[in-house]
């Protein structure tokens, strides 16, 4: 899939206007030349991938969105926002969400798990499987 080796932070893959149909050609019917596609034809397909799962909601035919579970965890961190978008937030099914955040509120939830274990006085030895965790 083309997203997948383009997508920058938080599952865009951004591609210039007609891009992606020159990526995709197509036979016409009355010459038998390759031809780039028509964004008719992307649309169609993006619409097709998305009803899949494949895509996120708000793809175009210059921005393909890698639905969020998708998402590889070693993606290539981007400063810049997605000039489609505007924004580098991953797309789920409930909309629009960010990963940094996310990820902040696992760490929260763990420290504050500790914090009562200890509370309720469960010796270290208890969650000490959990030891690589505990250096977020
Ligand atoms: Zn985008």
């Amino acid at each position: 899939m083309l997203a997948i080796g383009r997508a920058q932070q938080g599952g865009h893959a951004h591609f210039a206007p007609g891009e992606i149909g020159g990526l995709i050609r197509k036979v016409n019917a009355s010459t038998g030349e390759l031809e780039p596609s028509p964004d008719r034809n992307i649309k169609r397909w993006i619409a097709k991938l998305v009803d899949a799962g494949l895509l996120g909601q708000p793809s175009t035919v210059e921005c393909l969105v890698l639905p969020f579970q998708m998402i590889d965890s070693d993606i290539k961190r981007s400063p810049h926002p997605c000039p489609v978008h505007g924004h580098t937030l991953s797309w789920t099914a409930d909309g629009w969400i960010d990963p940094e955040a996310l990820w902040d509120d696992a760490r929260e939830e763990f420290q504050r798990m500790i914090e009562s274990m200890r509370l309720r006085g469960v010796p270290d030895e208890a969650w000490q499987d959990t030891k690589p965790f505990r250096g977020l």
